[in-house]
């Protein structure tokens, strides 16, 4: 971390607010962390996970959180970091009476905390959220939402790996470009669409053998299989799929010059984005590059209400975006990763301490 924050939560390991809440009747027991509200409120999906032990929720909640904080931070946006995780299984435990119960322990919140999907929860979930909380993001577009998030963050997805490409290349134009996509369902497919579109040679995987079929159908994708993928000779290894997938076992086979896809988590460990700066591999910081998702929910909360067209244009920033992190990189020597890191960090302590000078009503 570079220097301290001066105002507000988000200092290093500490979060401003960690709430939980419990519900014998309805079963609901949840916990809401609150990393920072230094640059605006904590926005962060509702994670609905089977959690062995309530130990286990919290280390999660705590993790996450933080880097929504990051995320929100590298996106520009004015939105500080939290998550939520309800403990219990999505298939047994969901009912209309904890999801509302759930509502309401957010609602206490007071605003502080925003809300969305994440693993284990859907825009239909949302809406009963909603009903008792007026801090609920992500429902369909008939409930008065922004309905699905994988169109933004495919698009940022694909302008993120035309920067990557003119950072390392020094030109973005995708004509005859080779992308291993892994993963084409929903962000994926949509990511391959626009690949395909400006002429991009594409080689897919999937679990889902209908998927790749699509694929190979529709855009003349070679298909390979899930554990060959990130090892095919290609400009760009793009995963849209499962996290960990760069470890100590694919770095060493990377054929690529840059990694770039909206998967979250794919760095098994944060060791693994120096092995691939020591390996020449551009690797695009995932909550950087697949913003595009938080930037449309965040957009919900805007006072005049959700905008397509001003969320549009704010992942349209994602490249440049992602050229400010590769620039850090390169002057301080670290990876990328490492680099997001004190972006965010230096947005967070810069902007987030302009809130200590009191306007009325801001
Ligand atoms: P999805 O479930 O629609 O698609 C995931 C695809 O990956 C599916 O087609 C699935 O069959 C495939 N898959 C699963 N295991 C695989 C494996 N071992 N190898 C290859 N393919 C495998 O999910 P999505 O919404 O497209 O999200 C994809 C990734 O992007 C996830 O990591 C998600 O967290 C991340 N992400 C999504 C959004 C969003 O707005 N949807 C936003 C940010 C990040």
């Amino acid at each position: 971390m570079e220097g301290p924050f001066s105002l507000l939560g988000g200092q290093d390991g500490g979060h401003e607010q960690v709430v939980f809440g419990n519900d014998p009747d309805s079963g609901l027991r949840c916990i809401v962390a609150i990393y920072s509200t230094a640059l605006g409120p904590a926005l962060g999906g509702t994670r609905f996970y089977p959690y062995a032990s309530e130990e286990d929720a919290l280390v999660d909640v705590l993790r996450l959180s933080k880097g929504m904080a990051y995320k929100a931070a590298c996106a520009g946006l004015d939105l500080g970091g939290g998550k939520a995780v309800i403990v219990g299984d999505p298939a047994v435990d969901k009912s209309e009476a904890l999801l509302r119960a759930y509502g309401r322990v957010v609602e206490s919140l007071g605003g502080r905390y925003v809300t969305a999907c994440d693993v284990g929860t859907y825009p239909a979930d949302l809406a009963l959220v909603g009903r008792e909380t007026r801090w609920a993001t992500g429902t369909d577009v008939v409930e008065g939402g922004s309905g699905d998030s994988s169109v933004l963050t495919a698009y940022g997805t694909y302008l993120g790996i035309k920067a990557c490409l003119r950072h390392v290349a020094g030109s973005d134009d995708l004509a005859g470009r080779h992308v291993a996509v892994q993963g084409v369902g929903k962000v994926g497919y949509k990511l391959a669409e626009h690949l395909a579109a400006e002429g991009a040679r594409l080689t897919v995987s999937d679990i889902d053998d209908d998927a790749t079929a699509r694929c190979a159908e529709r855009f003349g994708a070679e298909v390979v299989a899930n554990d060959k993928v990130h090892a095919v000779d290609a400009d760009v290894y793009s995963p849209n799929a499962l996290g960990g997938v760069l470890n100590d076992a694919t770095i060493p086979e990377l054929q690529c010059r840059v990694v770039a896809g909206a998967a979250n988590n794919q760095l098994l460990e944060e060791r693994h984005a120096e092995d691939l700066r020591a390996a020449g591999v551009l690797y695009a910081p995932d909550y950087v590059i697949n913003a595009g998702g938080l930037i449309q929910v965040g957009d919900e909360l805007h006072p005049d209400g959700h905008c397509p067209q001003r969320a549009r244009a704010r992942v349209e920033q994602i490249g440049q975006r992602l050229l400010e992190v590769f620039a850090m990189a390169d002057t301080r020597g670290v990876s990328t990763e490492t680099a997001a890191e004190l972006v965010a960090e230096r947005r967070i302590a810069s902007v987030g301490r302009l809130r200590g000078f009191w306007l009325p009503g801001r």
